[in-house]
């Protein structure tokens, strides 16, 4: 469709998603925003509330040109005037709905409308939150570990339209999982968890392409097929202890795949390949912090033990679930930079929100130094 308003941009203007129009009193009108911004219009003026009101998402720009002039009299150059003040606020958009490429069907519009409502708040001049969804469209992903963390993050993921997803562990359900692995049931005790959870997924969003592997990861050597065609990883199992960190983070490193995990009460930092620390970067900032034979003792201590059944409650796996999705989100769109790009959150019950510790990437990392030099 060609725009006979160039020097204007619109071409279907509408209130912006997160903007609710609200009339004050008979001389005010409030876009109400649901973060927090507001935007008064004190005293407006009659052709300015008739621009508000035609700004539907469904009539043109050229549409509201002519409504406009033709009603109060007025040249359209100041029609196209009161737009741009409009967009300037951040009040009014483009309405991508008369956009839709030809991947989305009207079902995924259905499904995705408020998603792309979401995008469409990142979007810079010129950019359509399709283009945020096609590559999530595209995207590989594998989650190592479905336990509480992964499982949720495996259904956001399937919930945000990712493309496919690799599902891995060897565990089964037990009754103590249902205290917080909240996609598993009673009736699933003893069942493959990413049996259970594939059915979960596929029931969420069926146009996910799915691969369950249910099994353990024993040794190094099973890594670089389970990632090396992959987009991103999420490292959610914590067994075998430490030595399963270290071999993803060798593989990922040695494949350029990016990943993120929590380990301890840090979640992150994302690795992203030739920018960010890696895990062996990680341990080697947490060593500098006490003396190295004791950071490697209470490894070998930890490792030669069974974990605990530590406490848990339902709640626990929701922030370092949101702070992983959110960050492989912002990486796999390009949509804003990852929070932990240079840091861990560490969670405390001090500060239980998080807080960024800085974590350098260290040139002279034994796994990533030699790889990537900067
Ligand atoms: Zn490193």
């Amino acid at each position: 469709m060609t725009n006979s308003f160039p020097y204007c941009g619109f071409r279907f203007p509408i209130i912006a998603a997160e903007y609710e129009l609200i009339k004050v009193n008979a001389t005010d009108i409030l876009f109400n925003g649901i973060y927090g911004r507001h935007v008064r219009i004190k005293n407006i003026h009659p052709v300015v509330r008739s621009v508000v009101h035609l700004c539907d998402g469904t009539q043109s720009t050229e549409d509201i040109v002519s409504k406009t002039t033709e009603l109060h009299k007025v040249s359209p150059d100041s029609v196209i005037n009161i737009l741009m003040q409009l967009y300037k606020k951040g009040v009014i958009k483009d309405n991508f709905e008369h956009e839709m490429p030809e991947w989305m069907s009207e079902s995924d519009m259905d499904r995705y409308k408020t998603l792309l409502y979401w995008f469409d708040g990142f979007c810079e001049e010129g950019e359509t939150p399709y283009e945020f969804m096609g590559k999530l469209k595209h995207k590989r992903v594998g989650i190592i570990g479905v336990g509480g963390t992964g499982s949720l993050i495996s259904m956001m993921l399937a919930a945000t339209g990712i493309g496919y997803l690799r599902l891995v562990d060897g565990d089964v359900v037990e009754r103590s999982n249902l205290v917080r692995q909240i996609f598993y049931s009673e009736s699933s005790v003893g069942s493959m968890k990413v049996d259970v959870l594939g059915e979960c997924v596929r029931g969420l969003n069926p146009s996910v392409a799915l691969q369950l592997i249910p099994k353990f990861i024993t040794s190094c050597d099973e890594l670089p097929s389970l990632i090396r065609d992959l987009d991103f990883v999420f490292l959610q199992a914590d067994e075998p202890r430490f030595v399963l960190n270290r071999w993803v983070n060798k593989a990922c490193v040695e494949y350029g795949v990016p990943y993120i995990n929590s380990f301890a009460n840090l979640i992150g930092p994302i690795f992203v390949p030739g920018k960010s620390p890696c895990f062996a970067c990680v341990e080697q900032h947490i060593k500098s912090t006490f003396p190295t034979e004791y950071y490697d003792s209470v490894i070998l201590g930890l490792q030669s033990s069974r974990p605990r059944k530590y406490p848990s409650i339902a709640s626990g796996i929701t922030l370092t679930a949101h702070y992983q999705f959110n960050d492989a989100i912002a990486y796999l769109t390009g949509i804003f930079p990852p929070i932990t790009a240079n840091g861990a959150i560490k969670l405390s019950l001090q500060s239980p929100f998080g807080e960024i510790e800085e974590i350098a990437r260290n040139d002279d990392c034994p796994v990533c130094g030699e790889t990537y030099v900067v």
